[in-house]
């Protein structure tokens, strides 16, 4: 005779769809748009355990094996939104040595393991660790839908703290890199040196030979933002104060409960200044 199951005091999950392509997992988002995307959920669990978001289902992109992909070539690297922070900083050290550094930075060990790419850029967090190298990089958002797939430059991505051009039905599948040359650096401040989320942050890119120049500040604007006024300063060897001065003029901080706007414009400045040494310090060895 069969037996009833025991009654469970554990809660009813909501519904979690797990597609294993990408073509499935953006039918699944048109016929469902109720369904919440997860990845790593590093983001997305903080909502749900302090009651903020409510969730009716789930759609996780965990077991979509192509946006955990990287395609290399002579002109351009294909990063898939799935790559975690701690495959970044294992695999592009060589290739994006910025992005891997920052990669290093981002939670524990065990929000490295977790946390992806595509869930950095969806948080449209001014204090998102992966986008100042990728701003460097003059990197392009893809977002697939059932309608077809479309790239965004990443500077027009985010729109403001949370908000960004993604509509309701695209994922994040890629992110895509043009090959700048040159060296590149990024650096982060924060309350304490380790599970952090920055104070402030600067990335650059340095192509003397190409005057390729980039810089680009998180945690200092609403957004994460490049500073092109600043970039004519970068080329110069001798002009880092000038490269400091314009890194903090296109700044627009806010005093919060990690430092006040004052702080952040004076770390933005030290900042700057070490980076613009660093870069050419970096370029002086490789010509010798
Ligand atoms: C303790 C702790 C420390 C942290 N430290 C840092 C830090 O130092 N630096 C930093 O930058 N971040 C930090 N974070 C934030 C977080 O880990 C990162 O933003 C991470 O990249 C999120 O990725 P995920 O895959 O976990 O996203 P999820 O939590 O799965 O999702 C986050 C958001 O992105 C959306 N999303 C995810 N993937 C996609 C996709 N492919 N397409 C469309 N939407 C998508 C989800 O719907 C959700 O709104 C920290 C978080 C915690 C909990």
């Amino acid at each position: 005779m069969s037996s009833m199951p025991p009654p469970s005091d554990e809660p009813i999950l909501p519904p979690f769809a797990t597609p294993t392509t990408r073509h499935e997992a953006t039918i699944l988002l048109a016929e469902r748009p109720e369904l919440y995307v997860v990845n790593g959920g590093t983001d997305a669990m903080v909502g749900v355990n302090d009651g903020r978001t409510n969730v009716a289902g789930w759609l996780s992109l965990r077991r979509v094996a192509e946006l955990g992909r990287i395609v290399a070539d002579e002109h351009s690297l294909v990063l898939g939104a799935g790559i975690t922070f701690a495959e970044i900083e294992a695999l592009l050290a060589d290739s994006v040595p910025s992005l891997a550094a920052a990669a290093r930075t981002v939670g524990s060990p065990q929000i490295r393991r977790a946390g992806t790419l595509g869930g950095n850029l969806a948080t449209a967090s001014p204090a998102a660790d992966a986008v100042p190298p990728l701003l460097c990089c003059d990197a392009h958002v893809e977002l697939a839908s059932c309608d077809g797939v479309r790239r965004v430059p990443l500077e027009e991505f985010a729109t403001g703290p949370k908000r960004t051009v993604r509509r309701p039905d695209e994922l994040i599948t890629a992110v895509h890199l043009h090959a700048l040359g040159g060296f590149d650096a990024f650096a982060k401040v924060g309350t304490r040196n380790a599970m952090v989320i920055s104070v402030c942050s600067i990335a650059a890119r340095l192509d003397p030979a190409s005057g390729v120049a980039r810089v680009a500040i998180g945690s200092a604007a609403p957004t994460v933002r490049r500073v092109h006024d600043a970039e004519p300063a970068l080329l110069d060897p001798g002009a880092a104060d000038a490269f400091a001065a314009e890194v903090v003029r296109g700044a627009s901080p806010i005093d919060d409960a990690r430092a006040s706007a004052t702080y952040r414009r004076h770390a933005l400045g030290v900042l700057a200044r070490r980076t613009h040494a660093r870069l050419w310090r970096t370029a002086g060895e490789v010509a010798a």
